[in-house]
């Protein structure tokens, strides 16, 4: 029988692993795709919620996904228009008979799966994804995550393995009357020292993975380069298209596996991994602790004694890299001018805006969202309440030394003179 199913994407832009799509494709003989490009302005610094890279790294990824998804006779369609507007006026339109989507934890997304649950008079199916162990899997209940990243890791790794991720779907489906949105690429100019010069989309993410771990077989060095600063190799590169969901963690995880059966298991392997559940985590850990991730006092039960302060002069020499400290500044010009900084940076930035110039800790959170390619809600407010000491780390008294990071990280001040000079 004739139906038609409506695939909602949103950081899921990709074919494989995509529980969503593929049980749409499988149930109904017709189906189109929506993408709701969401313009947001930040609460605190008033900052367009999506800045130029991240922006350009997303359409990229819409063309690839709009291309793939032809193939497969679905129109993908590109909106301004929020979600909760534009699904209800395609069912409409269109006689739909089911929205399938991937769940996602974070209050705004959250809202707007409530708002269209309350307004489609159709089944929303909303799914669990992006995770590397889903949450019906670990191995204890919602409420009961561990609040310690190290007692989640132990748990979760002595499960025996993780799901293996689903091929992409490949039943054609009956033509649709409806042309996708013709999207053109945009051109915003990254600076030619980026760390990041790849492009947005799952073809070019798993083009990368294969290259990552198969040709170059960077990941049986990954521990010892990971802390690295300059240039593409030093670290696997794969949050931007983690963030956008051009690519699962679970196909990571098991390209990894496979690279330790056939070539080598060592630390490397074991830690890229290790990293990935650092990802996992904060995603559970937000579904416990919900939106006060994004309270002055994090997840922390008690006021912090930090400043805080609101000194637009003093962040806004923080986000220009102008501060004097050139560690910091290398950093921060890195991100404005490429939409990328490695973790040690993001760690000494970070630490330095808190606890060296006493700012809102969420002014710079909210910067980063603005200005990373792989702005992730989970990871980055997570990241940024832990290096505050707002977050669930078992140290309170986490500072970076700045300068003693540098002699470390950069004795010879390689990276500082290439962002500085
Ligand atoms: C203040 C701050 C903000 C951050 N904001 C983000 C963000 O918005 N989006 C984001 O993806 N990561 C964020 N991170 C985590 C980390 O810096 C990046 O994931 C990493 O630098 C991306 O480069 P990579 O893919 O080469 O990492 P790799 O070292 O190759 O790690 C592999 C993968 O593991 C995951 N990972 C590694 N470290 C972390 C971590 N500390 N927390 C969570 N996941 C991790 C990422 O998915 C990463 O792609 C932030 C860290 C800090 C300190």
């Amino acid at each position: 029988m004739n139906s038609t199913a409506l695939v909602w994407f949103r950081n899921d832009l990709r074919l494989h692993d995509h529980q969503a799509l593929s049980d749409a494709t499988q149930h109904h003989s017709h189906c189109l795709a929506i993408y709701s490009f969401n313009h947001k302005t930040l609460k605190h610094t008033g900052l367009a919620s999506r800045g130029p890279f991240r922006k350009q790294f997303i359409n990229e990824a819409l063309i690839d996904l709009s291309q793939s998804l032809a193939a497969l006779n679905i129109p993908l369609l590109v909106t301004d228009e929020s979600a909760t507007e534009a699904i209800p006026k395609l069912v409409n339109e269109h006689t739909i008979n089911a929205v399938y989507a991937h769940r996602e934890q974070a209050f705004e997304e959250q809202n707007d799966e409530q708002s269209l649950l309350n307004s489609l008079r159709i089944p929303l199916k909303l799914y669990d994804g992006g995770y590397l162990v889903m949450p019906a899997d670990l191995p204890f209940d919602d409420d009961k995550i561990p609040d310690i990243f190290t007692q989640f890791r132990k748990k979760v790794e002595s499960l025996s393995t993780f799901r293996t991720p689903l091929p992409a779907p490949t039943k054609v489906m009956l033509p649709l009357e409806l042309k996708s949105t013709n999207l053109n690429p945009t051109n915003t100019s990254i600076d030619p020292r980026t760390a990041f010069p790849f492009r947005g989309g799952e073809k070019a993410a798993l083009q990368h993975l294969k290259t990552y771990i198969w040709e170059n077989q960077y990941i049986a060095t990954y521990k010892e380069t990971r802390n690295g600063l300059l240039g593409s190799a030093y670290s696997s590169k794969m949050s931007p298209w983690l963030a956008c969901g051009c690519l699962s963690p679970r196909k990571i995880y098991d390209e990894v596996k496979r690279f330790e059966r056939e070539v080598i298991a060592n630390d490397s392997t074991y830690w890229l991994i290790f990293e990935l559940l650092w990802r996992d985590y904060f995603r559970h850990v937000y579904r416990k602790f919900g939106s006060r991730f994004f309270f002055r006092n994090g997840l922390a039960l008690r006021p912090s004694p930090k400043k805080m302060r609101k000194n637009t002069d003093i962040f806004h020499r923080w986000t220009e890299g102008q501060t004097s400290e050139p560690f910091v500044d290398a950093n921060m010009r890195e991100l404005k001018l490429t939409g990328f900084m490695s973790n040690r940076g993001r760690q000494n930035v970070a630490s330095f805006l808190v606890n060296d110039l006493g700012i809102d800790w969420r002014w710079g959170a909210e910067y980063f969202q603005h200005q990373l390619i792989d702005y992730d809600v989970y990871s980055n407010w997570g990241n940024w309440a832990y290096v505050s000491g707002v977050g669930n780390d078992p140290r309170e008294d986490r500072y970076f030394n700045v300068r003693k990071q540098a002699q470390m990280y950069d004795p010879e001040g390689l990276f500082v003179k290439t962002w500085l000079f």
